[in-house]
């Protein structure tokens, strides 16, 4: 069967062995005669895959034992309500580092509940703020930044050391496409929908001492220890996209686990950011190298026609996503955990065969 090469922002590519799995246990999982989808979430296969699902999680992140695992719902776009909601308490302050539109719309909602302030920031996002561009303001109990700008396709290559404040990030762009040192963090969430599976699921990995700041004026609905009390049971967890969750960690694992996924995802960046720099300035790279990102690759054709001749014709033969968001035009290949390096070759070959036509 023909499967897209599919270049998308998110939602996006999964494997197509996770896909076939899925399929071959659609209509009866194990011996039960039923799918997942169908089954209680209190059954004992439910169960087993939900919390199979977090210790796949803590095994291929390494993440420690001082550290809860949530499977939660809502998006990202709640953990930017649910952050400040429970830990901007009472005269403290919370810090965000500007780095794209997702970390804006973050800090907005922090805005409404208490001072939130603007830590750092750039003109035109081409670039991460380095260390020394982070101001920290006194009495801040948080300072919030996003991992992977899915948009302007910038990325941080080294985290800034915080000094006794907490470190939040927003990681729903590369989590499990590299490996990182979770110690660095007391909060990280993501929604699962680049690197890890379909969307309706949103990872938190969360350090215990956190959970001492929570606010108790906070609805129990929206706190954090309301659904770990619970095993994220506390409303019916989203189980099929859990169990989807389950095999694509397993597929991450049969891979050679984050090393080797980083491995690879290195290649296929470095592959397409390669044949932009080489291509004469006819491809041009939107973010600064140094803060380039190795899951959204954006780059501009010579005008605003060749761009939209671009996508169309890619659209064509079966390159699916390659047009950038509408705030900064242009293109964007998204290389997620889910794109082959088969793909991207593809894509190089055609960029090519694009560029000589119309060059
Ligand atoms: N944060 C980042 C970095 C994103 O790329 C996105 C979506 O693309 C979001 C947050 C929003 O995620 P959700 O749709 O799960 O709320």
């Amino acid at each position: 069967m023909m499967r897209a090469h599919n270049f998308s922002s998110g939602p996006a590519a999964m494997p197509s062995e996770v896909l076939i799995q899925a399929q071959n246990e659609l209509l009866s999982y194990d011996d039960s005669g039923m799918s997942i989808m169908e089954m209680s979430h209190r059954s004992k296969y439910y169960d087993q895959i939900h919390n199979e699902t977090m210790e796949l999680i803590r095994q291929l992140l390494g993440i420690p034992a001082n550290y809860k695992i949530g499977l939660l719902q809502g998006g990202a776009r709640l953990q930017f309500a649910m952050i400040p909601l429970n830990f901007m308490s009472k005269g403290r302050q919370a810090g965000y580092v500007l780095t794209d539109t997702w970390s804006e719309e973050a800090f907005k909602e922090a805005e409404h509940v208490g001072s939130a302030y603007i830590a750092g920031k750039n003109d035109g996002y081409r670039r991460i703020p380095d260390s020394n561009e982070i101001e920290i303001q006194r009495d801040t109990t948080y300072i919030h930044l996003t991992s992977n700008n899915t948009i302007v396709g910038t990325q941080y290559h080294d985290y800034p050391q915080l000094n006794g404040v907490h470190l939040i990030a927003d990681m729903t762009s590369d989590i499990m496409s590299k490996e990182i040192d979770v110690n660095s963090f007391s909060l990280i969430y993501a929604g699962a929908q680049k690197n890890l599976g379909p969307s309706g699921v949103t990872l938190v990995i969360l350090r215990e001492d956190l959970l001492e700041e929570e606010s108790s004026l906070t609805m129990p609905a929206l706190r954090y220890s309301s659904h770990l009390k619970e095993n994220c049971m506390l409303a019916t967890p989203p189980t099929y996209n859990i169990y989807l969750v389950n095999l694509f960690a397993k597929w991450i694992q049969q891979q050679g686990g984050v090393a080797m996924i980083e491995k690879q995802n290195q290649k296929k960046a470095t592959l397409l950011y390669d044949f932009i720099d080489q291509s004469g300035g006819f491809y041009k790279g939107y973010s600064e190298r140094s803060s380039r990102s190795h899951m959204n690759i954006t780059f501009h054709l010579p005008t605003k026609e060749l761009d939209q001749k671009f996508i169309a014709q890619a659209y064509q033969e079966g390159f699916i996503g390659v047009n950038g968001h509408h705030r900064i035009g242009g293109c964007r290949a998204s290389i997620y955990n889910g794109v082959s390096l088969q793909s991207c070759m593809e894509l190089e070959m055609f960029m090519k065969h694009f560029q000589d036509q119309n060059g």
